[in-house]
């Protein structure tokens, strides 16, 4: 799961990483109010937004005067940015956050992530951080450098020294590298982090390290300890139909291609794709309704694939184990009542009561088609798809 910057900041601010104050200001604020209490000339507007690449899109703006600051907060709010990271449709600002414009010396990368590989927590550096980061990466991967934190042995002075060196950081800073790297670290484990990001880490005019921006992305299968930071989703910034799976409890998940895919378990889905693009096809998503499904949700789940208008095709994919098949077929059934379907749908039912549902979608609707394998579900949804 994702959270804004200024969420990220304030649990960096709980753990002891130093950020700037900040205000968040949402539509009706009263913006001078709050340049007030952070005294300064110059400000800086950032729109919240569940994606980087504010800088380079007019996503965050200085502000040299009340009165363009007032300007810069009206132009945000409410307006949808789009970054190299949003898509064309770009997300809604709803908030922006407030913070006095600072002068920075430096500007680097820091970043926390789980390295699955190494089954450990990874500490990502760089000198070169700031907005080119990406650019970076691909052109001069040797200015990024890396230590891993072995689980039992935490991590050690010699690991800071490592990166403080790599880093190019004097005495002072590398003591303040030490303290902000303990909390980051103390912070990734307890809140469940899969990725913990500071771009740019700045040096300021005074010589102190301070995190200008934030990110934290939170491990979804953690958040059922986590309900502080559950509680923090924000469905605006999320893709619609994904959002609302989520909420519907269903694991689904958006692709390029024409053919919905509605199947039962992770390792059936995986086949499933795999099998349409065998057969020269590209799945449009894949909707997993899992093995404790009701027919209400079979049938929430058949309208969220067929209403994208990407869809040319479904392929319904059931092997009923746990699941009943006729129970898939009731659903199905139940959404063809509320909508009018205009694409065509290959059903596949195997396993556990599968007679029950293919008897159940025989001859109800000119579109439901009927397979015996996979291989022909998958040919038949990929031609039908084409026409
Ligand atoms: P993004 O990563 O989405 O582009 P950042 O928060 O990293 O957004 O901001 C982009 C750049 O804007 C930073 O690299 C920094 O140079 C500048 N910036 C951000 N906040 C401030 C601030 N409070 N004072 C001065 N410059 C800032
Ligand atoms: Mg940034």
């Amino acid at each position: 799961m994702n959270i804004h910057e200024y969420q990220a900041k304030a649990i960096f601010s709980r753990f002891g990483v130093p950020v700037l104050d900040s205000h968040l200001v949402r539509p009706g604020d009263d913006v001078e109010q709050f340049c007030e209490s952070l005294e300064s000339h110059a400000w800086v507007v950032k729109a919240q937004v569940h994606a980087g690449g504010r800088g380079k899109a007019g996503g965050v703006a200085r502000a040299d005067s009340r009165q363009g600051l007032v300007s810069a907060v009206s132009g945000m709010l409410g307006a949808r940015l789009v970054t190299r990271q949003t898509g064309e449709e770009g997300l809604p600002v709803q908030a922006v956050l407030l913070e006095a414009a600072v002068q920075i010396r430096r500007e680097l990368y820091l970043a926390l992530l789980v390295d699955r590989e190494a089954g450990q927590v990874a500490i990502i550096a760089s000198a070169a951080g700031g907005m080119d980061i990406e650019q970076v990466a691909q052109q001069a991967p040797d200015k990024i450098i890396a230590q891993h934190v072995h689980p039992a042995a935490g991590l050690q002075p010699s690991q800071v020294r490592t990166l403080a060196y790599a880093l190019d950081l004097q005495k002072n800073q590398l003591r303040q590298l030490q303290a902000v790297l303990s909390a980051l670290f103390e912070l990734f484990v307890s809140c469940d982090c899969s990725l913990v990001e500071i771009n740019p880490l700045i040096i300021d005019e005074d010589d102190r390290l301070v995190a200008m921006d934030a990110k934290i992305n939170i491990d979804d299968n953690a958040l059922y300890r986590q309900a502080d930071i559950a509680n923090l989703r924000d469905a605006t910034q999320g893709n619609r139909d994904e959002e609302r799976a989520c909420e519907l409890g269903l694991n689904y998940v958006q692709l390029d291609g024409r053919i919905g895919c509605i199947v039962n378990g992770a390792g059936l889905a995986m086949a499933t794709m795999d099998l349409v693009k065998h057969q020269g096809g590209e799945p449009a998503n894949f909707l997993d309704v899992g093995g404790a499904i009701t027919q209400e949700k079979v049938a929430e789940a058949f309208k969220l694939v067929v209403h994208d208008s990407r869809v040319k095709a479904v392929l319904v994919n059931i092997f009923g184990g746990i699941v009943r098949c006729d129970l898939i077929a009731r659903g199905i059934l139940d959404a063809l009542q509320s909508i009018s379907l205009k694409v065509p749908v290959i059903v596949l039912l195997q396993g556990t009561r599968a007679a029950e549902g293919r008897k159940l979608l025989e001859n109800r609707h000119a579109g439901l088609h009927q397979a015996n394998t996979l291989t022909e579900a998958a040919q038949r949804a990929i031609r039908l798809a084409r026409t």
